[in-house]
């Protein structure tokens, strides 16, 4: 039997931009039904390293040019909601470093003269040195320079946990979601055996986006998937380390991130240029040694012996866009009453929320009467990755 169910917004998709658009407009006072097949966050959400960038890795190749783009406000907006003073109130996610790194492993890079130069870095960027230097950098043998950026690292697992408290009653576990029609206009979906009539209705399932669409009879906005072989590793000779180290190119070489296990321990979780393309090719015995080979090589001093390693391939999901700049901000179209977008990056999840909203105003939406929804199927909160990686 159809159990009917109505509400302002239907959100499909439960990682970060879904949950935070949820919790926004829970408290601008709309109701809301955020629908996840799986558990929350376990999309690419808690796969990532956590950064809320405010831009620098992309003025190291000029991409950020001024301080407009989105993400330049971000770390600030984020610092502002983890001291229950933002948009929405995260006291309680923890903050595993109030600074993220950039570290020069030889002398100044070509680069980062013009990263020094450019407008969007100044009075954001300073040099560290001895104690100030990260944890992990802090030894008699490290050569190379470090910079300090304005931005943060975030334990994603207890982000989504905050959210999904933010979520009260809001949230529905289902399998299949399908369009409803009332005279050829999207009025709402099915999901499972939830009829739910909502005035607009939001995809944003990450990669799930694709086969929504589909199901939504859409070809357009096309998705494009970049497939990453991220490293973990565990060990007792492990500190702390927010960081990405410069190569040669316009791509950080490693960025590092460092989360704490269950067990106490840290697990180093390794990205930036290791993972892409040819990290991509490589088997995980592969990518694993091409790893203990760069840490050997910039950080001698770690002593690998009982350190565990793992990888992880997953993809990040986009809009398709031409060219290989990356988009600085997060994409929203419409379609109807159907909205569908990306963020992008966690970072731009507040900028996600903002543009949805901007539409929904635009479009003179505004809260109906206060429902309660009767005891739904609700989706769990994903496992930290690195809690299961190393079995
Ligand atoms: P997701 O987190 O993928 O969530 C989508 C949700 O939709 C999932 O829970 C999924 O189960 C659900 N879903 C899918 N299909 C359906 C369906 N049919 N019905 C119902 N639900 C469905 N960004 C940063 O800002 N900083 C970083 O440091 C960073 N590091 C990253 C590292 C890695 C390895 C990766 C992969 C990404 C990283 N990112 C980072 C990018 C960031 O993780 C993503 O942009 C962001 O998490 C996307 O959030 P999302 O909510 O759109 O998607």
């Amino acid at each position: 039997m159809s159990l009917t169910l109505n509400t302002d917004i239907a959100i499909i998709g439960g990682g970060i931009a879904g949950l935070w658009l949820n919790a926004q407009l829970r408290q601008q006072g709309f109701n809301t039904l955020l629908i996840e097949h799986n558990t929350l966050g376990g999309g690419q959400s808690v796969k990532s390293q956590g950064i809320i960038h405010g831009g620098a890795k992309y003025a190291l190749h000029g991409a950020l040019t001024g301080s407009s783009e989105a993400i330049a406000d971000m770390p600030e907006r984020w610092r502002k909601a983890l001291q229950g003073e933002g948009e929405l109130d995260l006291r309680g996610v923890r903050l595993l470093s109030d600074a993220h790194y950039l570290w020069s492993p030889g002398s100044i890079a070509g680069n980062l003269t013009s990263f020094f130069a450019s407008k969007a870095m100044r009075g954001r960027v300073d040099q560290v040195k001895g104690q100030q230097l990260p944890a992990a950098l802090q030894h008699k043998d490290f050569k190379g320079r470090v910079y300090r950026l304005a931005e943060l690292v975030l334990d994603v697992p207890s982000l989504v946990q905050r959210l999904a408290d933010l979520a009260g009653d809001s949230l529905l576990q289902a399998q299949t979601i399908t369009p409803r029609y009332a005279n050829q206009q999207l009025v709402g979906v099915q999901a499972d055996n939830y009829s739910i009539n909502a005035q607009r209705v939001v995809l944003c399932a990450g990669s799930g986006n694709q086969d929504l669409l589909q199901a939504f009879a859409l070809s357009k906005p096309e998705q494009q998937l970049r497939p990453l072989h991220m490293v973990m590793a565990k060990g007792p000779a492990l500190l702390p380390l927010y960081a990405h180290c410069l190569g040669g190119g316009s791509k950080p070489r490693i960025t590092v991130t460092t989360h704490p296990a269950a067990d106490g321990r840290w697990v180093w979780y390794l990205g930036g240029n290791l993972a892409e393309a040819d990290g991509v090719a490589r088997s995980e015995p592969q990518q694993i040694a091409a790893a203990q080979a760069e840490v050997a090589q910039l950080l001698p001093w770690v002593n690998q012996e009982a350190t565990q390693w793992a990888t992880l391939r997953v993809d990040r999901a986009e809009p398709v866009q031409s060219g290989l700049v990356r988009p600085d901000n997060a994409f929203v179209t419409e379609q109807g009453s159907l909205l569908v977008g990306w963020p992008t990056k966690l970072a731009l999840a507040p900028d996600f929320s903002d543009r949805i909203c901007k539409l929904l105003a635009r479009d003179g939406i505004q809260p109906s009467s206060k429902q309660s929804y009767p005891d739904l199927p609700r989706p769990r909160v994903a496992q930290p990755i690195w809690e299961n990686a190393f079995n």
